[in-house]
């Protein structure tokens, strides 16, 4: 039953959401009309009911009826492997019982916190940089998840089951940004809160000046006040074990009283070394999201809302041309951009693609200025949604044939290999094989409007590399 369900949800979405959020999921159980399915855990379940009820809904009617119902097992995933069934309308928010366990208020640092001064919340001071907002934060492939994870966070903080919030990814990616904006979003929704913006290294500094002048007490009855506390960076904690420790009670109270933390790291939680086991474990609790390198259209959409942010204007070919060159992460675009801009108003240039292309030089060592066939064969084999190594082996498959003779086409127009090369980079065809496939794709070029529409479009990707 539920393979035929598959089959049908396979149809109606995306491969990658399929792959994503269908796949790991484990029939357990069909009991009369009652489908249950195991799902890893309560934020995927989660997911599944906020995106995909609907088409749930119609495929269990399909296969089951109209008494039909789906039931789902959660996978706990505190260790030990006891899930419970839950029904669809249903969800149940549990705090692990871990928490309750550990907790030990008789800690003495943590002693009634609100006998500290109180904070007037006029003067209490976010730490937030109000220029980062969901508003300028682009969407794309890249961010999908740990975007709206956060603006789930930011719209019901503590209330949510990504408590804590964990979003993780390579520099310049834009976590800090993120968390921010989650933070400025949950202020202005709510100014009565007190949130907290801190890096992990300034929590380490204070934590060390509080030992030394005696004030441990109040820089934990500090943060024990919280409501919101975000925390940048936290590889930074890793080895500094006191201070692991006091972070570890103010998390665990934070959490407890259903207060919200977010915080970020440059690597998953799994490879932060240095950092205490049980601090660990606690940063399962709620959803861990990564940022991957921006793709080429975020990277466009970037450049572009920079550009309207900043009054500036700089022609499509430029742009392009950055989107395509400058692919490592967000701060390096933006870098590339400033100086661009500096460079036209110094030398009171227009900016055009030959201002581009310096004011790249003098940024990244080896800009890629020639296309390579590595990169036509890729492109290709992507657009043509075959595999890269069919390109280069002996099958007759139509599609594969057609995507081969264009990946050649371009070879012979962009790069400058011979003809011999070219035919020895696809699989070790012979010359006359290549002039054969230029050839074709020439004359269907001239003979079939679909097809010449798609090598335009795929020109467009070489071209700007090409210059
Ligand atoms: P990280 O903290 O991961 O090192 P930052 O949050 O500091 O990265 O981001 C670097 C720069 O890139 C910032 O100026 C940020 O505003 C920008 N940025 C990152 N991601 C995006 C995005 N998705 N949309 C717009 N700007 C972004
Ligand atoms: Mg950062």
């Amino acid at each position: 039953v539920w393979n035929n369900c598959l089959q049908v949800i396979k149809d109606n979405i995306g491969e990658q959401s399929y792959k994503t959020w269908f796949e790991p999921i484990v029939p357990l159980s069909l009991a009369g009309n009652v489908l249950t399915i195991q799902v890893p855990s309560q934020f995927f379940y989660e997911w599944l009911e906020e995106h995909y009820v609907g088409l749930l809904k119609k495929v269990v009617f399909q296969e089951l009826g109209s008494e039909g119902r789906l039931e789902y097992s959660i996978i706990v995933d505190q260790g030990n492997d006891h899930s419970k069934p839950q029904t669809v309308n249903i969800p149940t928010k549990k705090v692990p019982a871990a928490v309750a366990n550990s907790y030990s208020p008789e800690r003495s640092f943590l002693k009634n916190p609100f006998e500290s001064k109180a904070i007037d919340r006029h003067f209490f001071n976010s730490q937030l940089n109000q220029s980062y907002t969901f508003e300028n934060y682009i969407e794309g492939d890249c961010n999908r998840l740990a975007r709206s994870a956060g603006y789930a966070v930011a719209n019901k903080p503590g209330t949510t089951s990504f408590n804590p919030l964990m979003v993780y990814g390579g520099v310049g990616l834009g976590k800090t940004h993120l968390v921010q904006a989650i933070g400025n979003h949950i202020k202005s929704n709510n100014p009565d809160k007190f949130v907290l913006y801190v890096s992990s290294e300034k929590f380490v500094n204070q934590f060390i000046e509080s030992l030394k002048t005696n004030n441990v007490q109040d820089f934990a009855n500090f943060y024990l006040l919280v409501d919101i506390l975000i925390i940048d960076d936290v590889q930074f904690l890793s080895g500094k074990e006191k201070t692991q420790e006091m972070f570890f009670h103010i998390f665990n109270h934070l959490h407890q009283s259903g207060k919200q933390i977010v915080m970020t790291s440059d690597c998953p939680p799994r490879d932060l070394k240095g950092l205490e086991e049980r601090l660990l474990s606690r940063f399962k609790w709620g959803l861990t999201a990564d940022l991957q390198s921006p793709d080429f259209e975020t990277r466009m959409a970037i450049i572009y809302k920079k550009m309207q942010s900043d009054g500036i204007h700089i022609p499509d070919n430029v742009i392009e041309y950055l989107a395509y060159s400058v692919d490592t992460n967000v701060r390096e675009l933006e870098g590339v951009l400033i100086s661009l801009i500096a460079q036209s108003s110094l030398n009171r240039k227009e900016i055009d693609l030959e201002l581009a292309k310096a004011a790249l030089k003098h940024i990244i060592e080896d800009v890629e200025t020639e296309v390579n066939l590595d990169f036509i064969q890729k492109t290709v084999a992507e657009y043509f949604q075959v595999s890269l190594d069919s390109l280069k082996a002996k099958t007759r498959k139509k599609e594969i044939v057609t995507a081969r003779q264009v990946a050649m086409y371009f070879a012979k127009e962009y790069t400058s290999h011979s003809l011999k090369s070219i035919g020895y980079h696809f699989g070790g065809r012979d010359h006359s094989t290549v002039i054969h496939s230029v050839q074709t794709v020439s004359d269907l070029i001239d003979t079939d409007k679909k097809f010449k529409a798609s090598i335009q479009e795929l020109q467009k990707k070489f071209k700007v590399k090409a210059v």
